[in-house]
């Protein structure tokens, strides 16, 4: 017996025989304790001595090793050289920024400049400098929302971008301007108090109603396809005489007549006309130069596109939506 107990303590344990080493030691262990039974009372004690010291040389050896093993598999497990990382998740394009960037490309195409200007605005750009002063009634068309400093809001509409830039520019002047509007609306599926407007503003010599219908139409067309066509409704703007509300035959339905456009075969999306004349005197322009402004109010657009029921999706920020509206 204690010859094999030494053969056991001496034996080398590797990883790869520690399985069949500590099986070995069991099965050994249960003779080694029914060894004891047959020896007289005297001995037992000694010898059980023996037993226990060497149950716990070999016990800490089978451990270390298994311990080891155990370590070099986790470690292999969580690294693997060959993999590599796991694909980012990426977001999805906003459908009112798709569309937007649509008619950037038709209008930087066409000569025009990107301008922004701030969401904080002056009472003067917004209203005053547009042909509406204090009090004028057609400023209860844009009811906004007033700040706590004196004489600042925040802006309804991107026309004041055209005050700003015509006061550092000299004509002519093309222009296009993108940016978010406030105005005080209650939400509902067709109104935000927060929405997005493309504005442009062409200011020069001999620019006329015919200059501002041909851009648009050729606009429409660029973005909607040859069938889309564009109307002038006559309306009323303080900053653009005369004035035109601008309506595009129904994506939808191609103009056939259906829900979408309310069975006329057209859509608002947004308005334009020839640019005030006190509006270029404000700024300090001339006699000779006039022209046109036109704006529109994109969350039109992707909801048209995408069948959308509210607009406050558009707003939301929901990637899921987002991602299946792809
Ligand atoms: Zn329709």
């Amino acid at each position: 017996m204690e010859e094999r107990m030494n053969n056991f303590l001496n034996l080398q344990i590797t990883n790869e025989n520690v399985n069949k080493v500590d099986k070995e030691f069991k099965e050994f262990m249960k003779e080694l304790y029914a060894s004891i039974k047959t020896l007289d009372v005297s001995e037992r004690k000694a010898f059980g001595q023996i037993v226990n010291d060497f149950k716990s040389k070999m016990e800490e050896r089978i451990n270390n090793v298994k311990a080891q093993n155990t370590n070099v598999d986790k470690s292999c497990e969580n690294v693997d050289l060959t993999l590599s990382k796991p694909l980012l998740k990426y977001g999805a394009m906003h459908p009112l920024i798709r569309i937007y960037k649509r008619f950037e490309k038709y209008y930087i195409n066409n000569g025009f400049n990107i301008v922004s200007g701030p969401e904080i605005e002056l009472d003067k750009y917004n209203c005053e400098m547009l042909n509406m002063p204090e009090h004028h009634p057609a400023r209860g068309m844009q009811d906004t929302f007033y700040l706590e400093f004196p004489n600042k809001i925040l802006r309804s509409h991107t026309s004041a971008v055209q005050i700003r830039y015509m006061l550092k520019h000299k004509p002519p002047v093309k222009i296009i301007s993108p940016g978010i509007v406030y105005r005080v609306d209650d939400l509902d599926p067709q109104h935000t108090p927060m929405f997005f407007q493309l504005e442009g503003l062409v200011i020069g010599e001999n620019i006329t109603f015919a200059d501002l219908k041909g851009t648009i139409m050729n606009c429409v067309k660029n973005v909607f396809g040859e069938n889309i066509s564009a109307r002038f409704i006559p309306t009323y703007y303080p900053y653009t005489e005369p004035s035109a509300g601008i309506d595009i035959t129904c994506p939808v339905c191609g103009g056939k007549k259906c829900r979408t456009c309310k069975n006329s075969g057209w859509i608002r999306v947004g308005g334009c006309g020839m640019v005030h004349p006190n509006v270029l005197k404000n700024v300090g322009y001339g006699d000779n130069v006039q022209g046109f402004a036109f704006g529109y109010g994109m969350s039109k657009f992707p909801q048209i596109e995408y069948k959308l029921p509210e607009l406050r999706i558009l707003h939301d920020n929901n990637i899921k939506v987002f991602k299946k509206l792809h």
